[in-house]
């Protein structure tokens, strides 16, 4: 069989490489290569016209008989890798999942086996057949393996619609009907108990592609009483959006309206509207477990339609997920950031919830932006992207004002209630009258009695976890920090511990300073832990849940106890800003932040949008049902433009104060970065590269290069980290500079385009 040299990309940070490859092999498949001795997969990008002047080493095998992933997504994932500077496999590895294999045995209409094609080296008519298998002309159920797909948990047991043969067993068509009279969906337990059939049935329908088996561990199983779809009639300015949205062409749609104003009553209706039209719905949420509500609503909207993807399967799970997704059995698929990569195809839809969120940004390699790609997504399909906020990102705003994107306002709450009432408590005045520092001002304090007293709850933030956020000597004045990172210790009362929170460093509390041996430690800065401790102090009765990520760090605690909350099982809700998202509690009616400005404090050009969009998120979780609620924030900067606008909830204000300072220091929305890290084992190396760098970008006119500067947290686990900053107005030009300076893939040098985190 004739062989040519083929650029094979591994998902791994390093230059694509050079094999002997059949001919004819399409970018995007999967084929296993030698690599030192090991073996591994790699991502066929093309033939190598400049083949390096060595033997070259044939590959292994090849894995797919075509691309498994549709050709929209391929699209995308090549823009991705450009755009972000990493390679495609990498992107490849993050949408498909290693065990998702073709069956080779797999036996086409015609009689032939997709083996005998590739024994016979026709390339090209495998090609064709995943071209019609991707646009929906060919249907092969049993393409992809699923086996081993099986564990603990719910099993779900699914008609796959397949044709079956014309013989097959009564027990075989016992099953069969049994699924088809509850519309093709089954839990396993269910199916084996009513049919009395043994498990090898099942297993046998499975092999032959008429029924497929997924474990159930999303939420949508917790099945709950207030499931039953309610039918609403969209309103006036609901029905004006909807007709607005033009289904048919790609556009971008930015619904704006506070929370309650209908916006997902919105999206549930287009996304209504586009399925029944055969396409299929793409759903960003920013984190899954705090949604269960959302994913009520869309089980009982669209039964048997909706796939989550959770952000905590385990690989079994995810692999199940992309063989449904690619097999065509979801509707809707709804997941966080990653699954703006779901195999999906055909999308009709994509609906980005609460934009702003900068979980859709990846704090790890690669780095993307899943809002972003949505974009980029629903432009390769030519369809609509919805992106849906009350507090938009500064980005989306202006491009939605400017015109770029299309602005939808939803003004009303059309299931009624009223937007908290909120007050400002200044912590200055507070502080001048108590002579000491306060840390509950004493309105806080008889609000949350009265609350308590009537039956109702109340939630206090304060973005810090822990006891005590340092401990420093009095004597000698110098903090414990931890011995690996530039930060100090935390202490944890309850388990008796300093904690490192970069590294996880952990020691026992010292009695005398390690530096002079004096018996003068102090701790300060209160954190959640302390606070929970104040409060039962001041309220003996009461019941305090504290949800922060030391008390729900093992999976599934935080919904289990937000859902106790939920059930008004709890009297005070302390925690960080986790609190602040997603989550409904009928019974409460007074939120307490205990320190506004606290976010301010920190270095970032976003730290005013920041506390803006927490502090109005925080207030909307108060009253949302039947009590009008009430909202304290403590601060000892009243007078700052994010606290005066969160306070009236007004955030066009707020962007109009805040756009002016991001204009007149070129920052996002008027100019676009790039941020590069290097790390080192001490400064100088750290730098190094950068400086490099920094050398050669000098030769671009029109960009903007600030640094090699220390990491705003320099030292991390003992390894010492540096950035160089770029802005440029043009993006496009932007993109061509970072082509021409190519940075080497293995480099030292991370690039993060579009960064939202400047730490580490
Ligand atoms: P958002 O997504 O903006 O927070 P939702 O779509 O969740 O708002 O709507 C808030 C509440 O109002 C929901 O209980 C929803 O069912 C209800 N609702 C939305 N639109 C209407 C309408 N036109 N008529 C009656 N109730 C509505
Ligand atoms: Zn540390």
């Amino acid at each position: 069989m004739s062989t040519v040299p083929t650029r094979i990309e591994l998902p791994r940070p390093i230059a694509p490489l050079t094999y002997l490859a059949p001919i004819g092999l399409a970018k995007g498949i999967r084929v296993l290569i030698k690599v030192r001795g090991g073996q591994t997969w790699g991502a066929v990008l093309g033939i190598d016209e400049n083949p390096p002047e060595v033997k070259l080493k044939p590959i292994e095998s090849v894995l797919d008989p075509f691309p498994l992933l549709p050709p929209g997504l391929l699209s995308l994932l090549d823009f991705a890798a450009t755009y972000y500077g990493c390679g495609l496999a990498h992107l490849m590895a993050l949408c498909i999942p290693n065990a998702v294999q073709a069956d080779w045995g797999l036996v086409l209409p015609d009689g032939r086996r997709l083996s005998d094609l590739r024994d016979s080296g026709d390339w090209m008519a495998l090609s064709e057949i995943g071209d019609s298998w991707h646009r929906g002309k060919i249907d092969l159920p049993t393409l992809l393996h699923r086996r081993n797909l099986r564990g603990a948990g719910l099993t779900e047991v699914r008609l796959t619609g397949a044709q079956h043969p014309l013989k097959i067993t009564q027990t075989q068509a016992k099953v069969l009907n049994s699924l088809k009279s509850s519309g093709g969906v089954k839990l396993e337990s269910d199916l084996l108990r009513e049919t009395t059939v043994s498990n090898s049935v099942l297993a046998g329908l499975e092999r032959h592609g008429l029924i497929e088996r997924t474990k159930r561990v999303d939420l949508l199983s917790q099945k709950r009483e207030d499931l039953l779809h309610r039918q609403v009639t969209l309103n006036e300015e609901q029905c004006k959006v909807m007709s607005s949205v033009d289904l048919c062409h790609f556009g971008t749609h930015m619904l704006f309206g506070v929370t309650g104003s209908g916006k997902t009553e919105i999206y549930l209706e287009l996304a209504e509207r586009v399925m029944t039209t055969g396409k299929r719905v793409l759903w960003l949420v920013p984190e899954i477990g705090l949604t269960p509500r959302l994913l009520a609503r869309l089980e009982a909207r669209f039964p048997g339609k909706v796939a989550v993807g959770h952000a905590g399967l385990n690989t079994t799970e995810k692999q199940a997920d992309v063989v449904r997704l690619l097999m065509n059995s979801a509707q809707l698929f709804v997941g966080v950031r990653s699954a703006v990569l779901a195999p999906l195809r055909d999308i009709g839809l994509i609906v980005v919830d609460e934009e702003q969120e900068s979980s859709y940004k990846s704090d790890e390699h690669p780095r993307i932006n899943a809002r972003d790609m949505a974009i980029k997504r629903a432009q390769i399909e030519d369809c609509p992207v919805v992106l849906g906020s009350a507090t938009p990102s500064l980005e989306s705003w202006y491009a939605a004002t400017t015109g770029r994107y299309k602005l939808h306002r939803l003004t009303q709450r059309p299931a009624g209630s009223n937007l908290p009432m909120v007050q400002v408590v200044d912590l200055r005045e507070c502080y001048r009258q108590a002579r000491k520092r306060v840390l509950f001002s004493p309105i806080l304090l008889h609000s949350m009695e009265d609350v308590l007293a009537r039956g109702e709850q109340s939630m206090i933030l304060l973005n810090r976890r822990g006891f005590e956020n340092f401990w420093f000597c009095m004597a000698c004045g110098r903090t414990l920090d931890c011995p690996n990172c530039d930060i100090s210790l935390t202490y944890h009362k309850g388990a008796w511990r300093l904690r490192c929170h970069l590294c996880g460093h952990e020691s026992v509390p010292p009695e005398i300073c390690p530096n002079c041996s004096a018996q003068h430690l102090r701790g300060a800065g209160e954190g959640t832990e302390q606070v929970e401790d104040l409060l039962q102090n001041y309220f003996p009765g009461a019941k305090i849940l504290r949800l922060d990520r030391d008390t729900t760090s093992r999976r599934g605690t935080l919904e289990a106890a937000l859902l106790a909350a939920e059930h008004g099982e709890v009297d005070i809700l302390v925690g960080t800003q986790m609190l602040a998202k997603g989550h409904t509690f009928p019974k409460l009616t007074l939120v307490g932040v205990l320190n506004a400005d606290l976010g301010l404090r920190i270095s970032d050009f976003r730290s005013a949008e920041r506390t803006f969009h927490l502090l109005t998120q925080v207030a909307g979780r108060a009253g949302r049902v039947e009590k009008p609620g009430r909202v304290i924030l403590q601060t000892y900067c009243p007078e700052h433009p994010a606290i005066v606008h969160a306070v009236a909830q007004n955030f066009e204000g707020f962007t109009e104060s805040e756009l002016p300072y991001r204009k007149a220091f070129s920052y996002p929305p008027f100019a676009s970065l790039v941020l590069f890290r290097s790390e080192g084992d001490d400064v100088v190396s750290a730098r190094k590269p950068l400086e490099e760098l920094r050398h050669r970008l000098g030769e671009f006119p029109g960009i903007k290069i600030l640094g090699p500067l220390s990491a705003p947290i320099s030292r991390v686990k003992n390894r010492y980290w540096q950035q160089l900053i770029i802005k440029s107005q043009n993006r496009a030009e932007l993109s061509r500079i970072l082509q021409e300076i190519s940075l080497e893939r293995a480099s030292l040098v991370q690039m993060d385009r579009d960064p939202m985190n400047f730490g580490v």
